[in-house]
């Protein structure tokens, strides 16, 4: 770093990711590359709870140990956020609602939580898939992140939503809890027998299930049921091109990758971090730049 370039620097943002097996995570980078471009030296910090360093301590000691670093705020991910809600001083309402917290702001030694995926989300099919038809949405999957995207839609405005799970109790479930933290009866939990023909009736579908990973290659439903005046959004990004959004984008639809989702969740999360305003498009290009 050249002597101007530390001339200009304003102050240095620390930030941190709990979770298991968050490695390959690009939250990390987004967050240092996006403080970096505001002039400020960002370092961001992963707190593996499974295989790093932080192993042994709890969800609890690792927060205490990043008030007393000092650290502007932390992430949380996968097994923590609901876990995470009975340590912080403030939950904001809609994450409270919902029953998960994937960002934690740092203040005067106070941790103020909120959720960022269900506002990300929103973000990125608000950018991606400016206008779209919310009037019908099927909805594939009611794990987490099915959670923040059931939330994210209604918040939208979609009038019905229809989620199907392997487990159709967990998708009636997330469609009760939804409605209940949105105050809608938009979403209805529904069986995946028959789902093309419920798909056909559909303005748009969001994959929320690991089906197109690697590990999990294919489409959650035969595509074949897919007419070009629809949209379709996967949240996997592992690959950014999945299956599913192949299929689609041949059949003519208009689709939304999951990375819209990851980045809009670190573009809310820095903004509450730093109180910046981060450049959305910028981050999206350090996303993309770390690849597939
Ligand atoms: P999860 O295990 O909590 O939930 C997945 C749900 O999908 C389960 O309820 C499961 O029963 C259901 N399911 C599996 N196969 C199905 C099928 N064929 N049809 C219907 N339902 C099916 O997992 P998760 O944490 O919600 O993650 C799901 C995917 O979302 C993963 O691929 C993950 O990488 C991705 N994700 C993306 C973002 C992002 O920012 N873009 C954020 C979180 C998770």
């Amino acid at each position: 770093m050249g002597a101007n370039t530390t001339e200009i620097l304003q102050g240095t943002y620390l930030f941190g990711l709990v979770g298991q097996g968050i490695g390959p995570s690009r939250t990390p980078a987004m967050h240092e590359a996006e403080g970096l471009a505001q002039g400020h030296a960002t370092v961001y910090r992963r707190f593996d709870t499974l295989h790093g360093a932080a192993r042994d301590l709890t969800l609890q000691e690792i927060l205490r140990a990043a008030v007393a670093a000092g650290f502007n705020g932390l992430n949380i991910t996968h097994p923590h956020k609901q876990e995470v809600i009975q340590y912080l001083d403030e939950v904001d309402e809609r994450a409270r609602a919902i029953g998960a917290v994937n960002t934690v702001v740092i203040r005067d030694g106070k941790l103020s939580g909120y959720n960022t995926d269900v506002t990300g989300f929103g973000r990125g099919l608000e950018t991606g898939l400016p206008g779209a038809d919310l009037s019908r949405i099927v909805q594939l999957g009611a794990g987490g992140a099915g959670n923040a995207v059931a939330n994210s839609l209604i918040t939208a405005g979609a009038q019905e939503l229809l989620v199907a799970d392997l487990d159709l109790k967990r998708a009636e479930r997330l469609a009760q809890s939804a409605n209940t933290a949105t105050g809608s009866s938009a979403a209805k939990g529904i069986s995946l027998a028959g789902i093309e023909s419920v798909i056909a009736e559909a303005t748009g579908v969001v994959n929320a299930t690991p089906v197109g990973m690697a590990q999990h290659p294919g489409t959650p439903f035969d595509t074949n049921c897919l007419e070009g005046h629809q949209w379709v959004s996967d949240v996997i990004y592992m690959p950014l091109e999945t299956q599913l959004l192949k299929d689609a984008k041949e059949r003519g639809c208009a689709t939304l990758d999951g990375s819209r989702m990851a980045v809009g969740q670190a573009v809310d999360a820095f903004e509450l971090f730093t109180g910046l305003t981060a450049d959305a498009a910028r981050m999206r290009e350090t996303f993309i730049s770390l690849g597939s």
